[in-house]
């Protein structure tokens, strides 16, 4: 069968090749953009090493089906958590136990606790298991010590699959361990044909490439999951409104804000990256800037004219898109999330009507 991910030829050919010529390596590094459907890739790959057909990944299958429903046994998926972070409890869990206490720890962070010893013990169903890290650059040292460790001595069983979107990892002593592959972004195009062959109609699939800017994971995500989108919209819309707040009123909104990322950090964070697409989309539609080709906003949600009429310049849209990141950053590092919200709040620029 023809593989899915909207990864390039080579990429899936050198792949492809890899598997039937018996010559796995231990561990992959994938490195390419989150746009590059670096996610996609990996369990696509994940489903042909498994899957038994002549031309694997069939998508029918045991081992193919159980991989997209992720419930095969032998397939381990870690990413960052709500902190942003892969925690070292996590990917020691791996090789052996850690203490109760540190399970009560990730289970209140509200992290996915990795089967015990999953590196070391037998696969269940498969001849061999898979373990995928995404964004290992978000493991600090000590952590990524831990996995640098077991990639040294490799479990005979173990196949790792890592991804990041950070280019200076090909650097590390971690990929020095690795088969390194580098996976090319694509265009819009070849999203929304890989979309539409993943059973998304062709007007949907052309709206989700844009609003996720070509981002597959999360344009099948949103597919699948309309009130995802939905809260997506109201992520987006949320922007200008609060624009045309005054402080006391935003003042208000980031005591919400904040309530409300104590039990659900993920989500905001994930709102926050929504708030960029509107910046960007407010940057292309400023009057400063006269762009030959026509690019178009990606939300579908507001117009070129409709961004126009809240007149925000590039100075004011440029430094809102740096204090979103900085306070991504800042509740990633566990920063007081009221005092954090309230100043990007403060800081986004003012168009009382
Ligand atoms: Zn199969």
């Amino acid at each position: 069968m023809p593989w899915n991910s909207p990864a390039t030829k080579e990429t899936v050919g050198f792949l492809q090749q890899s598997i039937k010529r018996e010559r796995l390596a231990h561990a992959y590094l994938l490195i390419g953009p989150a746009t590059a459907g670096t996610m996609a890739l990996s369990k696509e790959f994940s489903q042909a090493i498994f899957c038994k057909s002549n031309d694997p990944p069939c998508h029918e299958c045991r081992h193919c089906v159980n991989i997209d429903k992720e419930l095969h046994p032998d397939l381990l998926t870690i990413q960052p958590g709500s902190t942003g972070f892969i925690g070292i409890d996590r990917i020691r869990r791996l090789l052996g136990d850690i203490t109760s206490e540190q399970i009560k720890e990730l289970e209140k962070r509200d992290e996915d606790i990795p089967p015990r010893y999953f590196a070391i013990t037998s696969p269940l169903e498969a001849d061999r298991k898979i373990i995928i890290i995404h964004g290992v650059e978000t493991m600090l040292k000590e952590t990524r010590d831990i996995l640098l460790k077991i990639l040294e001595e490799p479990p005979a069983s173990v196949i790792f699959i890592l991804t990041t979107e950070d280019e200076s990892i090909s650097n590390s002593t971690l990929a020095s361990r690795c088969q390194i592959l580098r996976v090319k972004p694509i265009s819009f195009d070849e999203v929304k044909s890989s979309l539409i062959k993943n059973g998304i109609e062709p007007d949907l699939a052309s709206h989700l490439s844009k609003i996720t800017g070509g981002h597959i994971q999360k344009a099948l995500n949103f597919a699948e999951n309309a009130s995802l989108l939905n809260d997506m919209y109201s992520d987006y819309m949320y922007m200008p409104n609060i624009l045309t707040q005054p402080i006391s009123a935003r003042i208000k909104l980031a005591e919400e804000a904040a309530q409300n990322y104590r039990g659900n950090k993920r989500g905001v964070l994930a709102s926050m990256d929504t708030w960029m697409v509107f910046w960007r989309d407010a940057i292309i539609s400023s009057k400063e800037i006269n762009l030959n080709q026509d690019i178009s906003v990606k939300s579908e949600l507001l117009t070129k004219e409709d961004l126009k009429k809240l007149s925000i310049d590039l100075v004011e849209a440029v430094g809102a898109i740096r204090a979103i990141e900085k306070a991504q950053l800042a509740l990633q590092n566990n920063g007081n999330a009221r005092l954090i919200i309230e100043n990007l709040y403060m800081n986004l620029p003012l168009k009382l009507e």
